[in-house]
């Protein structure tokens, strides 16, 4: 595995194997890798030849009050990660690389990115499309691979590509899940004591909707109403609970297109969680299991 730490050696690298003919993918991440970054690298592996992971952590997509200082950060680990599950670069730039001056020039998201995350989180997702830009410049992969987890942050992505006329196609991975449903995050490693059990809460939340819309109930307000309801545990303290379309839009009514996506906090960590009516979190891959 190459490792690369200069954006300029970066696009030498991925220049010279597309001269060479290869078919790049691309895979950006904050590091502490886990089993679900794992399977996008997999996925990356099975829409081209050669497969680049990024491992950065992005100061501009962290509010003031957020957790950018105490981020987990373990390159060496991630690295080993990384090489056995066959990555062929590693891209790993410092903050100084990246950004060797403050960017006055910023992505602007529109509205996709105002509610949910955007919301919660003022100028996430103008920090997060700023990032992918760049690191989409550093990289120009044929195919960059993005996981559902992430759902707000999968569609802008997409748009952005849309809009904005990049020329690389992005693939959008399932939620990657322990056996009891929880959803693989690096935060996960933040939860204390019983916050982990109460962490269910959320992938459970997501069942409730499934079941009562599987059961006929397709009217959004009262599908919302049972996920609340699943989620009000002690300790959890939910930010949104919504029926949304690809786009991030409130449905009429909900169908197997329909995405439920939810947030919420458990004492100072925040997990998001969501699952598509049609597929279900059932479906998802777990964690572990070849
Ligand atoms: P992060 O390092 O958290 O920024 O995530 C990097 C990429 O991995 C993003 O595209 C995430 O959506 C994706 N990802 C994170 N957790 C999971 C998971 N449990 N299953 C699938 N993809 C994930």
């Amino acid at each position: 595995m190459q490792e690369l730490t200069d954006p300029r050696a970066m696009r030498a690298w991925s220049r010279a194997t597309r001269r060479a003919g290869a078919r790049v993918a691309f895979v950006p991440t904050m590091g502490a890798l886990h089993e679900g970054h794992l399977r996008l690298l997999d996925r990356a592996r099975e829409c081209a030849d050669r497969v680049v992971v990024s491992i950065f952590v992005n100061p501009l997509q962290f509010g003031p009050q957020e957790d950018f200082a105490s981020y987990p950060r373990d390159l060496g680990r991630d690295r080993a990660l990384a090489d056995r599950r066959g990555a062929d670069a590693l891209f790993a730039p410092g903050p100084d690389a990246m950004y060797p001056v403050e960017p006055l020039v910023r992505l602007a998201p529109g509205p996709m990115a105002e509610a949910f995350e955007g919301a919660v989180r003022p100028g996430h997702f103008a920090g997060v499309l700023t990032v992918v830009a760049k690191l989409f410049h550093a990289v120009e992969p044929d195919v960059a691979v993005f996981g559902r987890k992430d759902f707000q942050q999968a569609m802008l992505v997409r748009r952005m590509v849309a809009d904005l006329d990049f020329p690389l196609e992005v693939d959008v991975a399932p939620t990657v899940r322990e056996l009891d449903g929880l959803a693989l995050s690096s935060r996960n490693a933040y939860l204390k004591g019983d916050e982990r059990r109460s962490a269910l809460a959320l992938s459970r939340a997501l069942r409730a909707v499934e079941q009562a819309w599987r059961a006929g109930q397709a009217d959004p307000a009262a599908l919302v109403g049972r996920g609340l309801e699943a989620l009000r545990v002690p300790g959890v303290s939910p930010d949104y609970l919504a029926l949304v379309d690809d786009q991030l839009r409130p449905v009429a009514r909900a169908d197997a297109a329909t995405v439920v996506i939810t947030a919420a906090r458990l004492g100072r960590t925040r997990l998001l969680d969501n699952a598509v009516l049609g597929e279900g979190v059932a479906r998802d891959p777990v964690a572990g299991a070849p």
